[in-house]
């Protein structure tokens, strides 16, 4: 449970309503509040939505009351509760499940990767269960060569070695993984096994991509798993009459009035998403670098990057005056979808979460990746060597790697600023030709929900599902 799974996942629902289909999205209590509008749109639309709200055992668990997403954990450190916590949502399902007529139990079990007890589930009351990735296939398609080869076991130095059997030249060091050796705690590793193991044995697997925009790598993962469907990018299926913030973004009409007044494709949008932590000193260097750029730009800086320290710093430095005309803070959550569709926005620093890295997608713009942790490393991979429409900021290093040796800075505003010239400077071949792969890949992402590739593919995946029910119940 954070953003960047709840809000695939609810777009998944309204989609799969369109289609006729009747949902109940299984959530805890604090996570349906802020999803809650979804019931107003569904009942505006008369689509079949509901949720079944289930205690998440916080003080069980010993975590504060409440925490039940992990972008409310007060550290990082908390996640192996968080994540023991979920497991036991196991047993309040299994008794709703159990006090259903037979007629009335569902047809399928979509389920995150994250609640691999969702296979026990699934096998005691004979339901078929499908795996939702929030991740793209060519982070699955790399992950799972990685593991069969059992790569991070033998890896001996901190060069980078070469991912086997994929359609590119992939390589990664070690310190770029989600998964390591000394910075992954025994727990988090037994975890990942786990999903690993309930992503095999699923009966499929949908995935918030869409084929065009990776299509070797969809076939290189179909080779695992046959019955997979891309059916996104999510956001953008349900775009007409669609609710899409699970949080009140800040100041939506000034944002876009303020992009009114730019110059087409001439402002810089930069977010890190929900979760990423970053120190003080780094956020000062990166207004530093924004500053000497002389780019516009749109900074998103959430409530917890917005420490004491930082605070200070904005003020006494009087940089919001400093950059003012040019540049634009939004403290809070910022209409990313918003910001990033207006046709001022030329280009995204983003940390390359996947939905983040969608979005960009969908919405045309070339990117500056600067991953941070998970599979971000993989997103900046294909954002930058295969689909081509990126600049590196060069972070060579995951977090928890950072964290473990206490770095404060780890890029200069001078690399910020250097990357900025290079992805937004106008006229020079490179980046007018990153630009221009960037809007087709826009243009395709659009056909794909448009009666395209990912519209079928949502077709093919219920019409599975139905098969599957007539040979379960013949
Ligand atoms: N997001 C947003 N406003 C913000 C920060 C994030 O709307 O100020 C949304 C963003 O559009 C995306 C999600 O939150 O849909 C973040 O998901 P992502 O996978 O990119 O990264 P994560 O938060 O998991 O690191």
């Amino acid at each position: 449970m954070s953003q960047s799974h709840l809000i695939p996942f609810t777009e998944m629902a309204k989609l799969l309503a369109h289609h006729g289909l009747s949902v109940t999205i299984v959530v805890t209590p604090v996570n349906a509040l802020r999803y809650n509008k979804l019931i107003d749109y569904a009942k505006n639309l008369n689509l079949n939505i509901k949720f079944l709200s289930l205690r998440f055992p916080c003080p069980e668990v010993g975590l504060p009351d409440g925490c039940e997403n992990l972008d409310s954990l007060p550290s990082p450190d908390l996640t192996p509760k968080f994540f023991k916590a979920s497991n036991m949502v196991q047993k309040p399902l299994e008794k709703w499940l159990g006090e259903l007529e037979s007629e009335s139990l569902p047809d399928c079990i979509v389920s995150d990767v994250c609640f691999p007890w969702t296979s026990d589930v699934a096998l005691h009351f004979k339901i078929p269960r499908i795996v939702f990735q929030t991740v793209s296939c060519f982070t699955l398609a790399c992950s799972h060569s990685i593991d069969c080869h059992r790569i991070i076991e033998s890896i001996t130095s901190p060069k980078p070695f070469l991912v086997p059997d994929m359609p590119d030249k992939i390589e990664f060091t070690e310190a770029q993984l989600p998964i390591t050796r000394s910075a992954t705690s025994d727990y988090m590793r037994d975890c990942m096994k786990k999903f690993k193991e309930a992503e095999l044995s699923a009966d499929g697997v949908l995935v918030n991509s869409f084929e065009e925009l990776e299509s070797r790598y969809v076939k290189e993962y179909q080779k695992t798993m046959k019955n997979t469907w891309c059916i996104g990018p999510l956001f953008l299926a349900n775009s007409i009459n669609s609710e899409k913030y699970s949080k009140a973004p800040v100041d939506e009409h000034k944002c876009l009035k303020w992009l009114d007044s730019r110059i087409s494709s001439s402002v810089l949008y930069v977010c890190f998403g929900s979760l990423s932590s970053i120190q003080p000193q780094q956020l000062m260097e990166i207004g530093l670098g924004l500053e000497a750029s002389n780019c516009s730009f749109i900074w998103a800086i959430r409530k917890d990057h917005l420490t004491y320290q930082l605070e200070k710093w904005l003020e006494e430095e009087k940089f919001e005056e400093r950059i003012q005309g040019r540049g634009l803070i939004v403290q809070g959550w910022a209409p990313q979808v918003s910001i990033l569709s207006h046709p001022s926005v030329g280009g995204f620093l983003t940390h390359c979460g996947w939905n983040s890295t969608l979005e960009g997608i969908s919405a045309g713009k070339p990117m500056i990746t600067w991953p941070m942790f998970a599979e971000q490393f993989f997103n900046e991979k294909l954002i930058v060597q295969v689909l081509n429409i990126g600049v590196r900021i060069g972070v060579e290093v995951s977090m928890q790697w950072v964290a473990e040796r206490k770095i404060e800075t780890l890029v200069q505003r001078e690399e910020i600023k250097k990357a900025i010239g290079k992805l937004m400077i106008d006229g020079e071949e490179e980046a007018e030709e990153r630009r221009k792969r960037a809007k087709e890949l826009g243009e395709l992402s659009n056909k794909a929900v448009e009666g395209g590739s990912s519209d079928l593919n949502v077709q093919l995946f219920i019409q599975h599902i139905k098969q599957m029910q007539i040979s379960l119940s013949s």
